[in-house]
């Protein structure tokens, strides 16, 4: 008989665990406290513009084809290569920088500031990619059982690596480059992790591989939303159910089995496995009451900051702009030790803007522009209060208009905004942090939330809080690891 999973959470580590479970012969349900599917990963439409709302790009997009190799099913959407990645602008400068794959290319825009780039960067991203190289199938791509069984696989961790392990990101990086350009620009992939250079370990450093040598980045055609679409047309094609405006708060367990979960209505959903897909050290906490997870012990967790982002429809086309663009200060290092903590950075913002109208028209009305704001703030840990948040996107809309030279303000009929409580409250994100549970050292591998529960044998996690951690990529190879485990555990 095939056996039932109730999966909690439809973001993309729950959907990619669904797939492989359905095509598995698995019957596969899914209830989701939100009224569509995809968490962070999702969409909003509104006064005839469409945004992502979260995720605007990816790396890695071999772990989607392996996906759907596992799942014997064709891509059910398109990616589009970024050339250039991004660009990247300093306040009080004209100059925009475009980070180009292509590596002449990238270094004629640092001839007159860095002598010899082109040298540095190569010698810098040999290491990166060493890095890479000989850590990734170890600390990414395995399930650990034990602390001690992933030690001792981090012992087989080439030695050379360990004076990497000592420093932070900026260190690495400053062993490299001198001029604060190129310092800035190959150090700023850190806050992808939810981080800063500051408090993000040289060990990624292993990022920029990826991001310039490896894979680089990717969007999807017609938005990023269209991976939730299309992987829900797979599910239901294979006969997975959703059922939308349910949240799980509750639980009844017997001898250590999970006999079911209780949602907000009382409504009790019964299976013989279970997949959280909720934020692992969260949903432990609050709704299966585990003391290590207690209020106590998770705010002494180390989380990522929160983000403030907005969602602008323009009735005008922006020409300065390319898809990703991001706009820094001239105080990195003092806005960077400061920004996870100090509401006071939010003065001078820091952002990234997202022009996804750009690639994919269809996501604006003819003759408009649809753009996401998204800047780095402190989670609610650090800042409780967000009266002030329409202060704060005024004075980006301001900056950003002064440094295009265009003043967008009067082009404005749509604006919606998330400040970290919207994050918290509609994806149950601890403190409204965006990337969940920071890569601190000792939150990773074997350390990390496991994705198999403590006492119930027949409940599982996956997605970004627990192994391997947070990203697009890393949520599809926690879905293989957890189905891993499925396939490994024997019923009772
Ligand atoms: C602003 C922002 C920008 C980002 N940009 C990028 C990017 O460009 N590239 C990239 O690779 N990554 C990016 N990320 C990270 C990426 O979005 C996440 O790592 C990834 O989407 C996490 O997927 P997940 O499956 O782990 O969980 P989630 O997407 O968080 O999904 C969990 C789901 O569980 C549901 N849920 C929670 N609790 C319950 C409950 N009790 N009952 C029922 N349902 C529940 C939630 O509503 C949610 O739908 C970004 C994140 C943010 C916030």
């Amino acid at each position: 008989m095939n056996k039932n999973v109730l999966i909690v959470g439809t973001g993309l580590g729950g959907l990619s665990t669904g797939l492989r479970l359905a095509k598995r012969g698995y019957h596969v349900e899914f209830v989701e406290k939100n009224n569509q599917a995809g968490g962070r990963l999702n969409q909003l439409k509104k006064d005839g513009f469409t945004f992502d709302i979260g995720p605007s790009f990816f790396s890695m997009p071999y772990e989607f084809e392996e996906l759907m190799k596992d799942c014997n099913t064709d891509m059910p959407f398109e990616f589009v290569e970024l050339d250039p990645l991004y660009t990247v602008n300093f306040r009080g400068s004209d100059r925009k920088f475009s980070l180009y794959k292509d590596i002449d290319k990238l270094s004629e825009q640092f001839v007159d500031i860095e002598p010899d780039f082109k040298n540095k960067f190569k010698a810098y991203l040999k290491k990166c990619e060493q890095l890479y190289n000989d850590t990734v199938d170890i600390a990414i791509k395995q399930n650990f059982d034990s602390i001690p069984a992933y030690v001792k696989a981090l012992m087989g961790v080439n030695p050379v690596h360990l004076p990497v392990l000592l420093k932070n990101f900026w260190k690495q990086v400053n062993c490299y480059f001198e001029s604060k350009e190129a310092r800035q620009i190959i150090s700023l992939i850190a806050f992808f992790l939810g981080r800063t250079p500051f408090d993000t370990n040289a060990i990624y450093t292993l990022l920029s591989h990826i991001e310039f040598s490896h894979t680089g980045y990717y969007n999807v055609k017609g938005g990023m939303y269209a991976i939730v679409t299309g992987l829900v047309k797979e599910l239901e094609k294979s006969g997975a159910v959703f059922h939308y405006n349910t949240e799980i708060t509750d639980y009844t367990a017997n001898n250590g089995k999970l006999t079911g979960l209780t949602d907000q209505n009382g409504k009790k959903w019964e299976a013989d496995i279970f997949v959280i897909n909720a934020d692992a050290a969260l949903f432990r906490g609050i709704v299966f009451k585990r003391k290590k997870y207690s209020p106590a012990k998770l705010a002494k967790m180390d989380w990522t900051m929160g983000y403030l982002t907005f969602y602008v429809g323009l009735d005008t086309k922006i020409e300065q702009i390319e898809h990703h663009n991001y706009f820094l200060g001239n105080n990195y290092e003092e806005y960077a030790k400061d920004v996870m903590k100090n509401p006071g950075t939010l003065e001078k913002p820091y952002y990234y803007v997202n022009a996804v109208s750009k690639s994919n028209p269809d996501c604006a009305p003819e003759g408009c522009e649809s753009l996401f704001f998204v800047c780095p703030v402190p989670n609610l840990q650090f800042k409780k209060e967000w009266s002030d948040k329409e202060e704060i996107i005024r004075s980006i809309i301001d900056d950003f208009s002064d440094r295009i030279k265009q003043d967008i303000s009067k082009h404005i009929i749509s604006l919606s905004a998330y400040t970290p409580e919207e994050w918290q409250n509609r994806f149950n994100l601890y403190s409204g942090a965006g990337l969940g549970l920071s890569h601190a050292m000792l939150q990773i591998g074997a350390f990390r939330p496991k994705n198999y529960d403590e006492e119930f044998f027949n409940t599982f996690y996956v997605g970004a809080s627990t192994i391997p951690g947070a990203g697009l990529p890393m949520a599809v190879i926690s879905s293989k690891l957890v189905v891993e485990r499925i396939c490994r555990y024997q019923f009772n």
